[in-house]
């Protein structure tokens, strides 16, 4: 199924190329390979370093150290494909898009020449983490603190659905410092080892068909160097931001992608499954939702596409009301058309041959995470519409 995006009107021909080149690419993998790979417990590692060897995965990071000094628009575009073929990079939203944004616009010189190559090449992963047990969607409230003892910091605290730990050399932990004049707390983004003593971590057992892990991580006295610190203790919040936009935008994409690839799987069926005298599809009752749900989701990516133009024109505030937007809109059609996906296959939809039916709680993920659906309503509500808070 193919977007209405990649009319030349729309989407210049390097977009074009770039789309065709990385579905030509995921086409070869395919869902068999990431339903097997999830089968065996592995990761999709085979798929991760074509993508990065035909430059796909750091698109978005500067040249100069690596990337391939375009933007969000290209890398949300890789990891639409990605999904329209079944098989979406979960970690293309948190290494490349999040922590290769943060640290590529507020990192120190040494952090990114440290780490934005290997972000790009694919060959060094980086997970974020900023959830925690009893903070969730009230980020505000997050206690994991780090204090200073000398030039070092020691990190105390934990967080929750942390995923891809466990294939990450390191977690960009957002925490708060503990502010020893004013006694107030300040977020501050550190990046964290992944065997740094102290740092732990336990795997959440997850009702999903996904290769990517979620874990539960402590850190008990975690001691840090003063370059673990990223950017500015004192623009901690802006920094924070700075990496929220592509995830939204990047989340946005996943969602995308798999709602691309349910209706194309539902549409293929309803076009030859026939029980009476025409293929299923004839029947206005499965082909209509199939119609409104295509429509949902080219509105969404026209808004995904909206969100990533300003983010890559350096507006930060029009950009995060769009990204939200995207974000709440392509998780509503991903929702919705995998829904309607599974039911056009009747039993099938609930088969282990057709796969629909573990995207129903993939789906899901993108109206939870990283933001639920609720907190971007309450978002558009104060911040766009000026309506009063009621928490
Ligand atoms: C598969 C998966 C991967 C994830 N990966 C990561 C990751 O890599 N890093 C990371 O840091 N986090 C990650 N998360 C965590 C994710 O960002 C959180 O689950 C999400 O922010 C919601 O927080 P919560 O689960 O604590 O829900 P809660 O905050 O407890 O919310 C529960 C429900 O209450 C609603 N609610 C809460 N407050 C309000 C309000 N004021 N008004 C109306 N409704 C409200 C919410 O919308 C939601 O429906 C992941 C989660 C999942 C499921």
């Amino acid at each position: 199924m193919r977007t209405a995006l990649s009319n030349p009107v729309i989407e210049s021909e390097e977009h074009r190329a770039l789309r065709a080149a990385v579905a030509a690419l995921a086409k070869r993998y395919g869902r068999e390979y990431f339903t097997a790979v999830v089968a065996a417990g592995k990761h999709t590692d085979e798929l991760w370093q074509d993508a990065a060897k035909a430059g796909y995965l750091g698109v978005n990071l500067p040249e100069e150290y690596g990337g391939g000094g375009a933007g969000i628009t290209e890398l949300a575009l890789v990891l639409e494909e990605l999904g329209a073929a079944g098989c979406p990079l979960l970690m293309l939203v948190v290494s490349p898009a999040i922590c290769g944004t943060v640290i590529a616009r507020f990192g120190t010189e040494e952090q990114k020449r440290t780490w934005l190559p290997g972000l790009a090449d694919g060959s060094r992963k980086m997970a974020f983490g900023i959830t925690e047990p009893d903070a969730g969607s009230n980020s505000h409230r997050i206690t994991t603190t780090a204090r200073r003892d000398g030039t070092d910091w020691i990190l105390n605290g934990r967080k929750i659905f942390v995923s891809g730990v466990d294939i990450a050399e390191a977690t960009l932990i957002v925490g708060r410092t503990e502010d020893a004049r004013t006694g107030k707390l300040k977020p501050c983004l550190f990046i964290v080892p992944r065997e740094a003593p102290g740092f732990g971590r336990s795997p959440v057992p997850m009702e999903l068909a996904a290769p990517e892990k979620q874990f539960e991580l402590t850190l008990d006295d975690v001691r840090l160097p003063a370059e673990a610190l990223v950017g500015d203790e004192d623009a901690g919040l802006l920094q924070l931001f700075a990496g929220l936009n592509p995830e939204r935008i990047m989340t946005a994409a996943f969602a995308l992608g798999m709602g691309r690839y349910a209706l194309a799987r539902a549409v293929d069926y309803a076009r030859t499954r026939q029980v009476w005298k025409e293929p299923i599809g004839a029947h206005q009752a499965l082909a209509h939702p199939l119609a409104q749900c295509h429509v949902e989701l080219e509105l969404a990516a026209l808004m995904m596409r909206k969100a990533a133009l300003l983010y890559d024109a350096g507006d930060d505030m029009a950009a995060g009301e769009a990204a939200n937007m995207a974000k709440y809109a392509a998780a509503e059609a991903a929702v919705h058309t995998v829904d309607q996906a599974v039911h056009t296959l009747g039993g099938n939809g609930l088969t282990q041959e057709y796969g629909l039916a573990s995207l129903i709680t993939a789906a899901r993920v993108a109206r939870i995470a990283p933001v639920s659906r609720e907190m971007i309503l309450n978002f558009i509500s104060h911040q766009s519409l000026g309506l009063p808070k009621s928490y």
